[in-house]
C-alpha cells in the first residue's frame, strides 16, 4: 500500500468524461490522478457505435439535450464542439465517416479513441490507479485552503479538487455504479432520479402476442410520446423484437417517455393513408392487406389487419367508409402503453442524475462546495441517440480541466495562500 500521495486534481471515472478532463488538466500543468474500478478501460467507449464508437454528432447543440435545467448544457457546448474533437482526431491520424444525420463514426475501431485518450493522458503526466477502489471521501478546511482526503485500496490521496466522473446506470456488469450519486448526496446535493433511457420498450405479453412473430422487421415510422415541454417525437426506424419494440425510433423516444404513458407510431408518416385508401375503394378490389403492404412490409400488414379484427382476405371495396376511416386513423396513430423497459442491463444510457442546479455551467463546480466537480452522465444531462452523449462528456470535462487548471493557477500566483496550513 503506497504513503499518502498528494495532487492537484482526483478524478474518480476514467471512462469517456474523465480520462478527457485528465488529459486536458495534466496538460494544462495540473497534478492529476485517475482512478477506476475496472480491470479494463472505458468500457463504454468500447462498446459504443458498434464497435466503431459514434464519437460525436456534428449539429450537436443544447436542443439535442434533456435536462431539469436545459439551458445548462449551453455554455460548455459552445466552447468545446465537435469541430475541436475532429482536431484531436486529426492530430491522431483517426480516420472517421459520416454515417447518418450528422453522427460521426471511427472508420477502423472505438480503441482508436481510447488509445488517443490514452496518449493525451500520459502527454499530461496523469498518474494511474487502475483498478482502485475509493472508499471514503472527506473534506477538510483549515486558514482558507481545502483538501479533499481519499481512501483507496491504494492508499490515502490528498487533493484540491476532486472530479467525480463515474457515468451513469447502464450496463452494470460492465462497471456502472451509483457511487457518484452517493458523493453529490454526501456533499448536500440532489439527484434527479436516474432511469434507463435510449433503451427498448417491451409490451405485456397479450398486447404484443399479435406482433411477437413480427421479430426482426424493421421500417421507418413517426413516433411520438408526451406532452408540452416533455413531447419528443422522431422519424427514425422501427425494429420489432420478441418482446416489445427497438431500434433508433424507440430508443429515441424512450428518454422521453415515463411509465404509465403512451406512445403513439404513425406507420406511414409521409403518406395519406386515408386518402390512398378511400382512392383505392372506389378504383380497385384489393385486399386490404396487400394495399397496406404499399407502405409497410407485407408480414406487419398482415399481422395489422388481423389485428384490427378482420378477415386476412378482407377487400377495401367491401369495408364501410366508418371502419375506413378508423383504419387508417390508427395505422398513423398507433397508439400503445408499454408496460416497461428493458431497463440498466440494455440501457445505452441514463436519463436524470446530479441536479445542475448546484453546478457551475462553465467550470461543473458544485456552487456550495468548492473543488467539488460532476463531468459526464453522471449530471442530469441526457443526449439524444446519436452521438450526443460522447460530445457532452468531452465538453463538459474540456470546461472542467479548463476552470481548475485557471483557478489553480491563480492561487499560486497568490502565494498559494493558506495552503501551507493543511501540508
Ligand atoms: C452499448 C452502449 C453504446 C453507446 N454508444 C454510444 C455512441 O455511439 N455515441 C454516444 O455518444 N454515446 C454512446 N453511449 C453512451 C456513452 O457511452 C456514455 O454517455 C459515455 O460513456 C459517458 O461518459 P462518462 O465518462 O460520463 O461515463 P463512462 O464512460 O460510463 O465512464 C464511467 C467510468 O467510471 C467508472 N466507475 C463507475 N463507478 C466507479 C466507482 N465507484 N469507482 C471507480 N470508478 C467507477 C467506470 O468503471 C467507468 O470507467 C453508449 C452507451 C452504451 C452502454
Amino acid at each position: 500500500m503506497r504513503a499518502m500521495e498528494k495532487f492537484d486534481v482526483a478524478i474518480v471515472g476514467a471512462g469517456a468524461a474523465g480520462l478527457m478532463c485528465a488529459a486536458v488538466a495534466g496538460q494544462l500543468g495540473l497534478r492529476v490522478v485517475l482512478i477506476d474500478h475496472a480491470t479494463r478501460l472505458a468500457e463504454k467507449i468500447r462498446i459504443s457505435g458498434g464497435g466503431r464508437c459514434n464519437f460525436t454528432n456534428i449539429n450537436a447543440g443544447p436542443a439535442n439535450y434533456l435536462s431539469e435545467n436545459p439551458r445548462f448544457c449551453r455554455s460548455a457546448l459552445a466552447r468545446y464542439t465537435p469541430r475541436d474533437f475532429l482536431d484531436l482526431l486529426k492530430r491522431h491520424r483517426i480516420a472517421w465517416h459520416e454515417k447518418h444525420r450528422g453522427q460521426l463514426f471511427c472508420d477502423e475501431s472505438a480503441e482508436d479513441i481510447i488509445e488517443m485518450l490514452r496518449n493525451e493522458c500520459a502527454v499530461g503526466h496523469v498518474h494511474w490507479r487502475m483498478p482502485c477502489a475509493v472508499h471514503t471521501v472527506a473534506y477538510t478546511e483549515a486558514g482558507g485552503a481545502h483538501r479533499y482526503h481519499l481512501t483507496t485500496d491504494a492508499g490515502h490521496i490528498a487533493t484540491k479538487r476532486l472530479v467525480i466522473a463515474t457515468g451513469g446506470l447502464s450496463i452494470p456488469k460492465i462497471g456502472a455504479t451509483d457511487w457518484g450519486y452517493r458523493i453529490a448526496r454526501q456533499f448536500g446535493l440532489e439527484v434527479i432520479e436516474p432511469r434507463p433511457a435510449l433503451v427498448p420498450l417491451m409490451f405485456d405479453a397479450s398486447t404484443w402476442a399479435p406482433f411477437a412473430g413480427l421479430s426482426g422487421l424493421s421500417l421507418e415510422v413517426e413516433v411520438s410520446t408526451g406532452k408540452g415541454k416533455e413531447a419528443g417525437s422522431f422519424v427514425e426506424d422501427l425494429l420489432f423484437t420478441h418482446r416489445g419494440l427497438s431500434g433508433p425510433a424507440i430508443l429515441q423516444i424512450s428518454s422521453f417517455w415515463t411509465p404509465g404513458q403512451p406512445i403513439t407510431l404513425d406507420l406511414a408518416p409521409t403518406s395519406d393513408i386515408e386518402a390512398a385508401l378511400f382512392e383505392a375503394k372506389a378504383t380497385s378490389k384489393r385486399q386490404l392487406a396487400n394495399l397496406l403492404a404499399q407502405w409497410v412490409p407485407a408480414r406487419l400488414a398482415d399481422a395489422w389487419v388481423a389485428n384490427s379484427g378482420l378477415s386476412p382476405q378482407a377487400r377495401v371495396q367491401e369495408l364501410p367508409d366508418k371502419a375506413l376511416r378508423s383504419l387508417a386513423q390508427a395505422f398513423s396513430g398507433w397508439t400503445l402503453k408499454p408496460c416497461g423497459s428493458e431497463g440498466w442491463r440494455k440501457a445505452e444510457v441514463t436519463r436524470g442524475g446530479v441536479d445542475t442546479r448546484a453546478l457551475s455551467s462553465t467550470t461543473m463546480e458544485t456552487r456550495a462546495q468548492p473543488g467539488l466537480h460532476f463531468v459526464g452522465e453522471v449530471v442530469d444531462v441526457t443526449g439524444w441517440l446519436g452521438g450526443y452523449n460522447f460530445q457532452w462528456a468531452w465538453a463538459s470535462a474540456v470546461a472542467c480541466a479548463r476552470a481548475m487548471s485557471e483557478s489553480i493557477s491563480e492561487s499560486v500566483n497568490a502565494g498559494r495562500a493558506g495552503e501551507d496550513a493543511l501540508s
